[in-house]
């Protein structure tokens, strides 16, 4: 099934133009940057979990030259290519796919909406107690007496929510010492640069409801939703007075009910400089578990908060604000639980922040064109009920199947 994806992402994603975009700082080098990209493409597609599971892979002759061509990398050139890899073409890809998705309509609403909304969110994608490269943040886990330093990396992503397929339009690492909102503000200023009306939405964790953060994503035009927290003391002291004495509206849920309140113009968010809004969502249901074999119903009560900001001081409608508040965890839209899960995301397949930042991203193209690929032009007899396990596993199969000189109709 890898050759019919290939010529799938060959047609309809103009996969191999932008692949030319691709580049690498290697001088000299025999192999093409080409053949090391579809190698790491071929790699996340199929689920390797190592640079030298790949290589023992890709030695097998006969076996990967059609997805990647004659010369076929070692796991170290893999390696010292990504270290050597320019970010920008590979961040192009995924801004270009997601476009062409959005022009194909090929995103599909999780509820109506007419808003495109993007989560902004921390992941920790390596920690450990030794090996240190010049991105490796530190923290103690012992005490002060005995202290354990653990370097680990952790980065801010930007994806798509409310949609189907998962989609992640970009990636920044946090530096040492630096905050993730300026690593988030950061990939915001380089993400508008190239798709300015791609989102007209944020929705983020209470720790984006920092005043110079907000300011400046509202200038670039976006909508905020953020979650508020008690650590905002005057925000959410004025907005629980204004709750006790406002009546709430009721919404059903499936299992149960919660109580909607609304309240517009808060002022007490000074440093903004403008007024905010402030939903709140008490949701009381029964949620069935099965705990030691049985089947038992327990209550539930979530109590939700949001800040919400336009630039233009528009008010979209409170249930749709809901929604996007739970976007952030919709199962269907998290990119990172199936990442993390089945993807190898938290797995370092290279210790040098350029490689593993490189490496990431067409992890995350991959997961994007083959979620495409299966959604589309799968029947849903073979997709449906089966695991994305199971079918990187089928697509593994024409590997192993050989008999085709390239997978491409123009191999790069
Ligand atoms: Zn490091």
């Amino acid at each position: 099934m890898l050759g019919r994806l290939a010529r799938y992402i060959e047609r309809r994603w103009d996969f191999l133009n932008m692949l030319k975009h691709v580049r690498d700082s290697r001088q000299n080098s025999t192999i093409p940057t080409s053949a090391i990209f579809l190698s790491v493409f071929g790699m996340h597609s199929i689920r390797l979990g190592s640079l030298n599971g790949l290589e023992q892979q890709l030695q097998i002759p006969g076996r990967w030259e059609p997805l990647v061509g004659p010369v076929k990398p070692s796991a170290d050139t893999v390696a010292y290519a990504m270290e050597r890899c320019d970010p920008e073409p590979l961040r192009m890809m995924l801004a270009n796919a997601a476009r062409l998705a959005k022009r194909k309509k090929a995103f599909k609403r999780l509820y109506p909406d007419t808003y495109w909304v993007g989560a902004l969110d921390g992941i920790e994608t390596y920690k450990s107690k030794k090996g240190c490269c010049e991105n490796c943040c530190q923290r103690n886990v012992g005490t002060d007496e005995k202290p354990i330093i653990e370097y680990y990396h952790r980065e801010v992503v930007l994806q798509v929510v409310g949609v189907t397929p998962a989609c992640i339009l970009d990636e920044e690492p946090v530096l040492p010492g630096e905050t993730e909102t300026t690593a988030a503000l950061r990939l915001l200023e380089r993400f508008h640069t190239r798709m300015p009306r791609f989102l007209d939405v944020l929705t983020m964790d209470a720790f984006y409801l920092q005043a110079p953060f907000a300011k400046r994503a509202l200038d670039l035009g976006y909508g905020l939703v953020t979650i508020l927290k008690q650590e905002n003391r005057d925000l959410y002291r004025d907005a629980e007075g204004l709750f006790q004495i406002t009546t709430p509206e009721t919404a059903a849920l499936v299992n149960g009910t919660a109580e909607v309140w609304d309240v517009k113009d808060l002022t007490s968010w000074s440093q903004l400089g403008r007024p905010v809004r402030v939903v709140r969502e008490l949701k009381k249901y029964l949620k069935r578990e099965r705990v030691a074999n049985n089947w038992v119903e327990r209550k539930v009560v979530e109590d939700w908060r949001w800040v919400v900001v336009f630039p233009d001081g528009q008010q979209p409608p409170t249930d749709i604000i809901r929604r996007w508040g739970h976007a952030r965890w919709d199962e269907e839209t998290r990119g990172f639980g199936e990442l993390t899960k089945h993807w190898h995301l938290d797995h370092c397949y290279h210790h040098h922040p350029v490689a593993m930042l490189a490496i990431r991203l067409i992890l995350y193209l991959a997961l994007f064109l083959t979620s495409l690929f299966f959604q589309r032009n799968l029947q849903p007899e073979i997709r449906d009920g089966k695991t994305r396990l199971h079918l990187a596993g089928l697509l593994a199969d024409d590997l192993v199947r050989g008999g085709v000189a390239s997978f491409w109709e123009k191999p790069p």
